[in-house]
């Protein structure tokens, strides 16, 4: 098994830089308190949860690979990467 690579945020493939986040797969709220986490620009972790509701993120978007398959969080990931390392979008909203 390779290490999982802490420089690189999964979702956006960029470099990390604060603000960063640590996504839970599992939702906490779904039973996944003590599940794995995943390194995230913050606003890479919003954006998962402003597309997935936590009972969708617990049924089938556990794993990095099928976040960056729905078409929202693709056109998400072309646009974040034109920004800054370290943007932010407060203007985020969970579902
Ligand atoms: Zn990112």
């Amino acid at each position: 098994m390779p290490e999982l690579n802490e420089s690189i945020c999964l979702l956006c493939e960029r470099e990390l830089a604060e603000p960063i986040s640590r996504h839970k797969l599992i939702p906490p709220s779904k039973g996944g308190k003590d599940g794995p986490t995943v390194a995230m620009h913050r606003v890479c972790q919003n954006k998962i949860h402003a597309v997935f509701t936590e009972t969708e993120l617990k049924n089938y978007y556990f794993t990095v690979e099928r976040i960056q398959e729905n078409e929202e969080i693709q056109k998400f990931i072309k646009w974040v990467k034109k920004k800054e390392l370290s943007f932010d979008d407060v203007s985020i909203k969970k579902k």
